[in-house]
């Protein structure tokens, strides 16, 4: 028997507006949590401590690696980034649904821990859309854009062990798309509570 509550990993490459997705869901279904990572990256001028990302040095986070506390960890453009298990698993035994912005690496190791685990992978319409909003955002240096490029290859490569592909196109059918999943992932018969039936049968 899973638990009832999901863990809806998604993961894309950058500049497919994972974001914009992720905050959109969370004003249509505010009952989600999301699950904040912790980064060796600098934060961006916008980008709070606790809220967007733990901030941490490279020293911190390896620590953190060595004590076993991250659900997953990866090196992505050169950064370090995790998961917190603690946290995500405190909020899934509260009952909550958790969501994770996580890289593919990432992402193909809480499937190998938690089967359970609904991976989407949110792809752009094309790879010229998605390199002319990567360019428009302006976030990062050219170097940084660089890394982020070469590294959609290896993105697109894992997709195939993805669950859900769901092309960003439009923000509203994506996040139609993307509640119909959780949806249906919750209608799974395996995720139902043991005295469901009972009750079924018994009421
Ligand atoms: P950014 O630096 O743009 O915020 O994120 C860069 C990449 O790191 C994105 O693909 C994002 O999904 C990924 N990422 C963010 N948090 C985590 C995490 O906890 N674990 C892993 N593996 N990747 C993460």
């Amino acid at each position: 028997m899973m638990s009832p509550s999901l863990l809806i990993v998604v993961s894309g490459p950058s500049g497919v507006g994972k974001n914009t997705v992720i905050n959109n869901l969370f004003i249509r279904k505010p009952d989600l949590r999301y699950s904040v990572s912790a980064t060796t990256r600098d934060p961006r001028p916008n980008e709070i401590d606790g809220q967007h990302y733990f901030f941490l040095t490279e020293t911190e986070f390896q620590k953190k690696i060595t004590a076993g506390d991250f659900l997953e960890w990866a090196k992505v453009y050169e950064y370090y980034y995790g998961t917190p298990k603690q946290h995500v698993q405190q909020l899934l035994s509260s009952g909550c649904d958790v969501i994770l912005d996580v890289d593919v690496q990432g992402a193909l190791q809480v499937k190998k821990s938690l089967p359970e685990a609904v991976l989407i992978f949110l792809a752009p319409p094309s790879l010229a859309e998605l390199k002319k909003r990567l360019a428009g955002r302006n976030t990062e240096p050219e170097t940084e854009l660089n890394k982020r490029l070469q590294y959609i290859e290896t993105e697109f490569q894992m997709m195939p062990q993805y669950d859900y592909l769901v092309i960003n196109k439009e923000i509203d059918l994506t996040c139609d798309q993307i509640e119909c999943i959780i949806l249906a992932e919750k209608r799974r018969v395996n995720r139902q509570p043991e005295n469901l039936l009972n009750n079924i049968l018994n009421g």
